[in-house]
């Protein structure tokens, strides 16, 4: 855990969130400023502060997140009617978090990025 990391915090239990999945690898919660209906946040346990972190001994890791959004679009009813996965890295990406984070949005006709 880094000390200073508000993610890290999240998934020690030291504030609080609105946990919807965690196993031993990723902890998913609902986003304190929702920009869709449903806006769920999906991270690993263990701290990397950019995509830039990856390691290629993280490639289980990448993979789990990605299964951990596909499922749960699934459950919360939104994987016919059509998703977004997003991870933004650092500051033009806008990246605001510095944990890793993969933004699973979707209950809404998403408009193109920008
Ligand atoms: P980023 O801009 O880094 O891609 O996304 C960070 C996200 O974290 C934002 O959508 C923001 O609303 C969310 N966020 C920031 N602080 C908290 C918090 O304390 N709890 C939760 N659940 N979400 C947070
Ligand atoms: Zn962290």
């Amino acid at each position: 855990m880094t000390t200073d990391c508000l993610f890290c915090k999240i998934v020690a239990g030291d504030i609080p969130a609105d946990i919807v999945y965690q196993d031993e690898h990723v902890v998913a919660f609902r986003d304190i400023s929702p920009q869709a209906p449903t806006h769920i946040l999906i991270i690993p346990r263990k701290h990397v502060s950019t995509i830039n972190g990856l390691e290629s001994t993280d490639q289980l890791l990448a993979g789990h997140l990605v299964l951990t959004a596909q499922k749960l679009a699934r459950e919360q009813g939104i994987d016919e009617s059509g998703f977004r996965l997003v991870m933004n890295c650092n500051q033009e990406g806008g990246q605001t978090v510095y944990h890793i984070h993969m933004h699973l949005m979707g209950g809404r006709q998403l408009t193109v990025l920008g």
